[in-house]
């Protein structure tokens, strides 16, 4: 045997030699003659790698041995020896082929599954842009729109479908669908742009997009008695929500583009459109102004996005100038109700407040439904504009509660320039959303069936709004912790891998090092 080969290869010889010395077939033969000849020619690793590898399948599926099909063990260990001197981190064949290509082989089994079903389960606005097109063109007859209108936010405010007869126009309606939708808007506005309609598949009964923007029977049914919203408890001053040390939000605006079913702040939005005095916002900065703890800034809503360019450009400036703040955020979901809305003045503006203090825009996108060519050319702009974007989804039945669904929806944001942020899951304070809430058992199964298969920052945080927002994963450490037979000086705990629930012994810091006193540089001080 050669020098030290690695545990791997001694294993990987051991099997491939012990097979049967039975007679094999003469094409076999010649498939391995042809398959040594290029091993030893090449100066390469793979024609190594694939005859080992053919080797161990033949001998694990078919019982035949190397020896049997004429391959003699020094060539087999020449070659061995040549691919460590090829391979640039030293790999051997038994590491390659006996391990790494196996783990390799087993992880793309967990996602297979997902690559079959996620265009089915899960299309997003790219793949089904062809009909999207086409309810375009049906739409803008139907309303009136010229390609002028359609493409800016006005003509997408001006015409927005804010009644069930407009609504039964464009998206097919059952009578007593219609008839439930009167009763409900009568308590809860609706309105969606024409852009955001158009996203809606025909014939889906509970298209994701028709979710989250149609209010239905069962918020009449769910009503019951209201929790205060948070501003009632979180309000230190005008428009101000706090509850944080360093992060204070501003909420600069009632209104939204489009109303969401699910929308967490339902109290304050939706019942009439206002428009904020100069005073307000005033009081609201001056509040920042004057606690200097506070050093991030969110100006949200409603959407950020709805208010006019210079509103924006005001309150940014004014946020630059307090020394004391020094990192800003709007929250908007316009980039995917109506992308129409970001012009390049407001991409200027954008550009020049993030010059000066870093500026992120937080969006949402609940369905890779809702990545369309519209607003993923938005998101990518943005991107280019500011420091970072990212994306708080919200957990909803029938929306993106699946491990599919989800995957898809953060694969296809995070390919869109968007960073998955959060994932909420659905308040508990507003009864009539009870419809649409999703167990946390679930959206902890679908968060953690992320990890080791979705690139990291493509990970969101599953969080719960009490107070703050609390997340909700599972401890990845098991319950017995420390491995009680182990002394005290090296503990060690159990953690368990979440993508395939293994568990693996990891030895913890020794506590007699970390509490031993002075180190670096103040040792002997
Ligand atoms: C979500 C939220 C924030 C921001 O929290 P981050 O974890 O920094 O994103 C701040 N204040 C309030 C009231 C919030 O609801
Ligand atoms: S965009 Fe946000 S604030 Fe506006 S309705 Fe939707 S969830 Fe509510």
């Amino acid at each position: 045997m050669m020098n030290n080969p690695d545990k791997f290869t001694e294993t990987l010889f051991k099997n491939i030699f012990s097979g049967s010395t039975a007679k094999v077939p003469p094409e076999l033969g010649h498939e391995f003659k042809h398959l040594l000849q290029r091993a030893q020619d090449s100066t390469l690793t793979a024609p190594i790698i694939e005859l080992f590898s053919r080797l161990s399948k033949v001998k694990d599926e078919m019982g035949i041995s190397a020896s049997s099909l004429g391959i003699a063990r020094d060539d087999l260990e020449a070659l061995a020896l040549k691919h460590v001197s090829i391979d640039e981190h030293g790999v051997t064949v038994g590491g390659r082929v006996g391990s790494a290509l196996t783990i390799v082989e087993k992880a793309v089994r967990r996602v297979d599954a997902y690559l079959d079903e996620k265009d089915i389960e899960a299309p997003s606005g790219f793949e089904i842009w062809d009909s999207i097109l086409e309810n375009k063109k049906r739409i803008m007859t139907l309303l009136g729109m010229d390609d002028h209108g359609w493409n800016s936010y006005e003509g997408q405010i001006r015409h927005c479908i804010d009644s069930v007869e407009d609504l039964a126009k464009i998206v097919e309606l059952s009578p007593r669908a219609v008839e439930e939708i009167t009763q409900v808007t009568r308590q809860y506005r609706m309105r969606l742009t024409p852009y955001y309609a158009s996203l809606i598949q025909k014939g889906r009964v509970n298209d994701p997009i028709l979710l989250q923007s149609v209010p239905t029977h069962e918020m009449i049914l769910n009503k019951g008695r209201e929790i205060p919203p948070v501003a009632a408890d979180h309000s230190p001053a005008r428009l101000i929500d706090q509850f944080y040390p360093r992060t204070a939000i501003i909420k600069a605006t009632n209104m939204c583009a489009m109303y969401c079913t699910h929308c967490l702040r339902i109290a304050h939005i939706g019942k009439r459109d206002q428009i904020y005095s100069r005073d307000a916002y005033e009081e609201a900065l001056d509040y920042i102004r004057k606690n200097r703890s506070i050093r991030d800034v969110l100006v949200t809503g409603g959407d950020a996005f709805v208010l006019p360019n210079k509103v924006i450009e005001k309150i940014l400036t004014a946020l630059d100038e307090i020394d004391h703040v020094r990192i800003k955020r709007l929250g908007t979901r316009i980039p995917v109700t109506a992308p129409q809305r970001v012009d390049s003045e407001l991409l200027h503006i954008l550009a020049a407040s993030n010059e000066k203090k870093p500026l992120r825009v937080s969006t949402q996108i609940n369905t890779a439904q809702e990545v369309t060519p519209a607003s993923a050319h938005v998101f990518k702009e943005l991107s280019k504009t500011v420091s970072a974007l990212l994306n708080q989804a919200v957990l909803l039945r029938g929306v993106n509660d699946t491990k599919i669904k989800m995957w898809k929806l953060c694969e296809t944001i995070h390919e869109n320039y968007v960073r998955p942020y959060y994932l909420f899951n659905c308040s508990y304070r507003n009864p009539q959303f009870s419809h649409f809430r999703v167990p946390i058992e679930t959206g902890r199964d679908i968060v953690e069936s992320m990890y080791g298969n979705l690139s990291g920052d493509a990970i969101p945080r599953y969080i719960a709004t009490a107070g703050g927002k609390v997340p909700l994963h599972r401890s990845n450490i098991a319950e017995d912790f420390h491995d009680k037979s182990e002394t005290l000086k090296d503990p060690v705990v159990t953690l368990i891998k979440p993508w395939t629930g293994e568990r693996v012994a990891y030895p913890d810091a020794d506590p007699e090092i970390y509490n031993g006193g002075n180190f670096a540089f103040r040792n002997g001080h």
